[in-house]
């Protein structure tokens, strides 16, 4: 398993980390298997969608904030329970299937690390399984 760490800038924000997931596998050798990506954290997540047009990350996060606002009448005393039902949504983890050395994404598809409680120091752990 490999550790990264992600410093994110804004409260809530979507980071491309597909370029670090490639390299983790061109590190690895591995020409069939797959790609885990897994967050440690319980007001960050992760997921796979569009990375030609940066509008369509700006709309998953303005999205959100408008499903779950930030004073939503919420129990949990630390305050920051919309950053953690956006985390459960996003998931805190994704797969992805190397074919020929190669993560088998979409064209438009990246991978994208989504802070919702920030900023903040993250982790991101990266783990490569195969042949
Ligand atoms: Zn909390």
């Amino acid at each position: 398993m490999t550790e990264y760490t992600v410093r994110t800038s804004r409260s809530d924000q979507m980071i491309n980390i597909t370029h670090i997931v490639r390299e983790e596998v061109r590190k690895s050798n591995i020409n069939d298997g797959i790609a885990i990506v897994f967050v440690p954290h319980t007001t960050a997540g992760v997921t796979i969608n569009e990375n030609a047009d940066p509008d369509v990350v700006d709309d998953i996060l303005s999205g959100l904030r408008k499903a779950f606002p930030e004073n939503g009448g919420y129990k949990h005393i630390e305050g920051n329970s919309h950053a953690h039902i956006k985390a459960s949504l996003m998931g805190s983890s994704c797969t992805v299937i190397i074919e020929n050395g190669q993560l088998q994404l979409g064209t438009w598809q990246g991978i994208y690390f989504c802070e919702f409680d920030g900023p903040r120091t993250r982790r991101v752990y990266i783990k490569v399984i195969g042949n």
